[in-house]
């Protein structure tokens, strides 16, 4: 449905952004804030960002396209998020990048303030094991800032710091992932907030994370050489989310 292997058209690729909004929304990866974005099909200098509101009641007329600076390409006068910048400067370091999630995906959070580092615990969430980078906002601006990415620069940093991973943590803020097609950025995003949830319930089990096995490197590089396109989970979410319209 979400075509990995053939071309979306631009109203496609708007539809994808759509669905994606209200599907993170119901799987808990977005509340009222956060947001979902994908690359146009037409110019790769181009994404697609709802306007500023909540993923949950997005349309398709609430879809802006923006350039790589944050800038609307057509007159805008509707309010835009303030941290679009986090997409412009990902699409702009990495051209392999179709669409971008930034989050407050609540079980992930503890990682990003914790030493506790972020592993996969289970085959689905193979892609984490690429590793998780996180991003400190103070070693960009220093102390004392409201961690929001608010301007070009900020977001140049973050995407400095994802490098070419799939996944960054926002410390005390939240994460961004990254996905060659929307359904892949987001099952990664609803399967790393299931890691998190899961990685955290194996550490209370245990009473630490020493005695916990995660995926190995040998694991991790066998299921990164056929990395999941989440294609059959996007499917049905597509389904449900239709089924509730
Ligand atoms: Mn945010």
């Amino acid at each position: 449905m979400n075509g990995s292997t053939t071309r979306r058209t631009r109203q496609q690729c708007i539809d994808d952004v759509v669905k994606g909004n209200h599907i993170l929304v119901r799987r808990g990866v977005l509340d009222s804030y956060g947001h979902i974005s994908v690359r146009s099909p037409d110019d790769p200098g181009r994404f697609f960002l709802a306007r500023a509101m909540a993923p949950a009641t997005v349309e398709a007329g609430d879809i802006v396209e923006l350039d790589l600076d944050g800038n609307p390409v057509h007159p805008e006068s509707r309010k835009l998020y303030l941290e679009r910048f986090i997409h412009g400067e990902i699409y702009r370091a990495r051209p392999d990048v179709q669409a971008v999630v930034h989050s407050h995906s609540p079980t992930v959070i503890p990682f990003g303030i914790s030493k506790v580092p972020m592993r996969p615990v289970c085959q689905l969430c193979g892609f984490i094991g690429q590793g998780v980078p996180l991003f400190e906002i103070r070693d960009a601006i220093g102390d004392g800032s409201d961690l929001l990415i608010r301007d070009g620069a900020l977001g140049k940093s973050l995407a400095q710091s994802l490098g070419d991973k799939a996944v960054c943590l926002q410390r005390g803020h939240g994460a961004v992932t990254v996905g060659g097609t929307v359904a892949q950025v987001v099952g990664r995003s609803v399967y790393l907030e299931l890691n998190a949830r899961l990685q955290m319930q194996a550490i209370t089990i245990s009473g630490g994370d020493h005695d916990i096995t995660y995926l190995s490197e040998a694991e991790i590089e066998t299921i990164g050489a056929k990395l999941g396109d989440f294609e059959r989970a996007w499917e049905a979410w597509c389904l449900e989310e239709d089924e509730l319209a």
